[in-house]
């Protein structure tokens, strides 16, 4: 135990944090795995240099220990030797700076590690283990992270983004440094009172848009609980959770802390029985459809440009985004002549070199797509004419823009989401020119929102399949909305969403 001050008393004047952190969303249904060498490392003040809240008056605050930071865009599980490696580094990193009175543990909170359930618990209770018992843990979470008991109980102070589409998750990481900041300017070592509860439902992004109800309302009201420093209830997160991973783990959950444990337990169970009893509410952010009927829509519309969601591939959710299903029916369609149509995207590194080598004019046949998740339809054989190329994206390197009849193909080197109306310009396309735009994707990012004049969700296959019943989980709690009869609205199944309680810590 290193910590520079003893129970009850202050912290000292500038306490010590240390940053360390692990920000991955992964399906366990997708065939990919995310290595270590996938992620970006970043590592000393380069972790600050890159939140912009670490402003002068923040860093004078606290003798800040960056550490060293790893995200990668959501993919597969991290094989186990490669997680083991990050944790060490971590670890290590961690023993080298001590003391520490905090540490700000930057996670997603849907990573998946090969063989290891919980990667965030483990992860936490390696770094706690150096740091001693009485450091003081804050995250700031992606509402789509899953929290276990066994993490609610190492890390302290646990909050998460409150809108989806996450454009508060900046002001989220703020908050989790903030009140670390705070909570050890007031109370030193002491930790925090907290409640946790656990609501038996599993629902795709999709469904839990704060842009709609009941989500809409559910985060209102995390937002007026959150009452902030000094108060009985300092803050509190609700994580819908993720559910393209099959662990004992995966469900909403909700996590309050602050300095009264009965307030924080009140705020989360009245939540959990809201939510609960919101259940059914959830409806898909934008109407639904298979591929053909989505397409068929677009085609029929006035609404220009029209966006259709190939949704079970899409690689913001952890989908291996090369599923060739979607693209291989849009070719197939014979009746989008004289349509300006865009597919955005598959990944095929051999593919793209080959194509860009042939250079802008070419006539090329590739065979392309499926190499990680090979899905219902396999490698695709196709002929098209190279009419754009793009080089020095760092997501997807090289991008090349292939005709195929009405269809501008966008290939890419590697992986890529495009969410940015800048990604489809750099290719040369004027997506407000398009017709239709097939992305893959779930709900539309902003930008992709404000250009839509109209857009479907495709339920197409993939690793991140919104049909949650066709995955087949076998390791969550039971029952569990929407998987189980019981636990549909009448069932029968009512859950015991009592909060537990979490104390200052032995
Ligand atoms: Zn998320």
């Amino acid at each position: 135990m290193t910590s520079p001050v003893s129970p009850g008393e202050a912290a000292p004047a500038t306490p010590r944090i240390a940053i360390c952190g692990l920000s991955l969303e992964a399906s366990t249904y997708s065939p990919a795995r995310t290595t270590r060498a996938d992620f970006v490392r970043q590592h000393g003040a380069e972790i600050l240099d890159y939140y912009p809240f670490f402003d002068a008056e923040l860093r004078a605050r606290a003798t800040w220990l960056p550490l060293v930071r790893y995200r990668a865009i959501p993919g597969g599980a991290i094989p186990r030797a490669d997680y083991d490696a990050i944790k060490r580094e971590m670890v290590d990193a961690l023993a080298a700076v001590l003391p520490v009175d905090g540490v700000l543990f930057d996670i997603h909170g849907a990573a998946s590690v090969v063989g290891l359930d919980d990667p965030e618990a483990d992860l936490a209770a390696a770094l706690r283990a150096v740091a001693g018992e009485r450091a003081v843990f804050s995250s700031g979470m992606d509402l789509h992270g899953n929290v276990s008991l066994d993490l609610a109980q190492l890390v302290d102070l646990m909050t998460c983004y409150r809108m989806a589409p996450h454009e508060d998750w900046l002001d989220t990481k703020a908050r989790a440094a903030v009140n670390l900041v705070e909570w050890l300017a007031r109370h030193g070592e002491k930790r925090p009172a907290r409640a946790w509860v656990q609501v038996p439902i599993l629902l795709p992004g999709e469904q839990t848009s704060t842009r709609l109800e009941p989500a809409a309302g559910l985060y209102a009201k995390v937002g007026s609980l959150a009452s902030g420093p000094g108060h009985p209830l300092w803050d509190l997160g609700l994580w819908v959770g993720y559910p393209w991973a099959d662990e004992p783990r995966n469900q909403a959950a909700i996590v309050a802390y602050g300095e009264d444990a009965e307030a924080c337990g009140a705020a989360c169970a009245d939540l959990a029985q809201g939510l609960w009893e919101a259940r059914e509410q959830f409806t898909f952010v934008a109407p639904t459809g298979t591929l053909d009927e989505c397409l068929d829509l677009a085609r029929d519309s006035t609404a220009r440009p029209y966006f259709v969601s190939d949704s079970g591939d899409n690689p913001t959710a952890g989908g291996a985004g090369d599923v060739t299903w979607s693209l291989a029916r849009l070719l197939e369609r014979t009746d989008l002549e004289g349509l300006r149509v865009v597919y955005a995207s598959i990944p095929d590194a051999p593919a793209a070199r080959l194509a860009r080598d042939a250079g802008v004019g070419a006539t090329v046949t590739l065979t392309l797509g499926a190499r990680v998740d090979p899905g219902p339809e396999g490698p695709l054989s196709l002929t098209g004419v190279v009419e754009h190329i793009a080089e020095g994206d760092e997501v997807a390197q090289t991008e090349v823009v292939l005709r195929i009849g009405p269809v501008a193909v966008l290939l890419t080197e590697r992986r890529k989401p495009y969410h940015l109306i800048s990604d489809f310009t750099r290719n040369g396309i004027d997506v407000s020119a398009c017709d239709i735009v097939l992305v893959k994707i779930g709900y539309l990012e902003p930008e992709l929102f404000a250009a839509a004049a109209d857009w479907r969700l495709a339920l197409t296959p993939g690793g991140v399949d919104q049909h949650l019943a066709r995955l087949g989980h076998e390791r969550v709690a039971r029952p569990m909305f929407p998987l189980d009869a019981a636990a549909r609205a009448g069932g029968g199944y009512e859950p015991t969403l009592t909060p537990t309680l979490l104390t200052e810590a032995s």
